[in-house]
């Protein structure tokens, strides 16, 4: 698919069973990369970890909360003493939560705010020195298309404006590591088939599809195929970038 061989990739909120973060592990792993799986769920980091192995990959797993600087320090060293470099992180940890802006407290929007782009800060500053030191990174963002659209049945407009700020955040810090060799992109995907796709009733499952040109929510594999693309070689050129995956239901 893309090269990847020997690369060295973290790719948070990757222990969760049915989750996107799984499936870019294991597409990675697939195109010989070294994977972390990096989560708070340590049940789910052995079994991905596990999973992977048993299919002829290379993965160690992290236990890490990335809401809390030390551990997302630990975590980066953990990786540097075993592997001695990190080549690509993708910020995939993410939560979201159905709310109004009525109902709406401040705890809600710090929650939101504190794993997904405050986490994604914390993991995105802890591996730029490591980076830096060897002119190469891939640092890959997950967004959500409600950050362009506002969001649905899912998430709340904290959600949204948090995914919001990852596509100007990334911007940015592509602007600052542009010339140590590090490329930050973001993927936008509409809605995927996970768990939270599979726990809507059959009239909102309905209303949701309506919304989408190609009538079928997204595969995790279709989300981990871009993101393999933005971590390997072939997209050297390409920084700053976002790609839409969302079977045309923004355009
Ligand atoms: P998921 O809930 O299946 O997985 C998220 C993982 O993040 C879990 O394993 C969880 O343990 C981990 N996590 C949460 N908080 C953490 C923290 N503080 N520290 C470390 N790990 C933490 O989610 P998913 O549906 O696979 O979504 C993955 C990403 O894709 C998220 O950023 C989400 O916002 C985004 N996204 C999902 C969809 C979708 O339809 N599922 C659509 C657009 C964007």
């Amino acid at each position: 698919m893309f090269e990847l061989t020997g690369r060295v990739a973290i790719v948070t909120g990757s222990g969760s069973a049915r989750g996107i973060g799984r499936t870019i592990a294991f597409t990675l792993a697939e195109q010989e990369a070294k994977v972390v799986i990096a989560d708070m769920n340590k049940e789910g980091i052995e079994e991905t970890v596990r999973a992977i192995r048993e299919a002829g990959g290379e993965a160690i797993g992290v236990e890490v909360n990335v809401t809390d600087k030390a551990s997302v320090d630990a975590m980066v060293e953990q990786v540097l003493a075993v592997y001695g470099r990190i080549d690509i992180l993708v910020n995939n940890a993410g939560i979201s939560q159905k709310v109004t802006v009525q109902d709406m407290t401040l705890a809600d929007m710090n929650k939101i705010f504190n794993v997904n782009m405050y986490g994604l800060f914390l993991c995105s500053q802890a591996v730029l020195e490591p980076m830096k030191s060897r002119q190469y990174g891939r640092i890959v963002n997950i967004s959500s298309v409600s950050a362009k659209r506002g969001g649905g049945v899912f998430g709340g407009a904290h959600y949204s404006a948090s995914k919001a700020a990852v596509l100007g955040f990334s911007k940015n810090l592509a602007r600052e590591v542009a010339k140590d060799g590090i490329t930050v992109n973001s993927v936008a995907p509409g809605l995927v088939n996970t768990d939270i796709w599979k726990s809507l009733d059959e009239q909102s499952a309905a209303s949701v599809i309506a919304g989408i040109p190609m009538g079928r929510p997204g595969e995790t594999r279709e989300i981990a195929a871009a993101i393999a693309f933005l971590a390997s070689e072939e997209a050297s050129y390409i920084t700053g970038e976002e790609i839409d995956i969302n079977g045309g239901s923004h355009m």
